[in-house]
């Protein structure tokens, strides 16, 4: 057991209580990647709500985008710009955090009704 374990274990708190009442703890349900993606649902809007400039991508020296989408909707092109699909786009907005070309991307949120939907599963 790691040190961190042992002082995860050795820190596990009483269950709350509120009102007197003990309250069941919310527990992150152990499921694979895919499993979980399985229960994201996108509807898609006809306004894309992420639009990249890919001219201001040329010559970008990190492309932080593509590897801090966790969706993977960043792609490379061989001359240097960006592919871009907002499609199935989580609405983290980790892409506009870890861009540092000002206006080569810009974010807003979805249209009502549209865009990512987690589902309960
Ligand atoms: S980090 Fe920004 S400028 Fe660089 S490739 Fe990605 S979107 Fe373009
Ligand atoms: S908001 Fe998140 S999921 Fe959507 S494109 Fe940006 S990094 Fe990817």
């Amino acid at each position: 057991m790691s040190a961190v374990t042992d002082i995860r274990a050795g820190a596990a708190p009483e269950a709350p209580s509120i009102g007197g009442e003990t309250v069941e703890r919310q527990t992150w349900v152990d499921m694979p990647f895919a499993d979980r993606m399985a229960t994201v649902e996108f509807r898609i809007a006809e306004r894309p709500h992420i639009v990249v400039d890919s001219e201001l991508c040329e010559g970008c020296s990190t492309q932080a985008c593509v590897t801090a989408c966790p969706a993977d909707l960043f792609v490379p092109t061989a001359d240097g710009k960006i592919l871009f699909n907002f499609e199935q786009c989580f609405e983290c907005g980790t892409c506009y955090l870890a861009c540092n070309v000002e206006g080569a991307i810009s974010w807003s949120y979805p249209d009502g009704g549209f865009g990512v939907v987690m589902r309960r599963s």
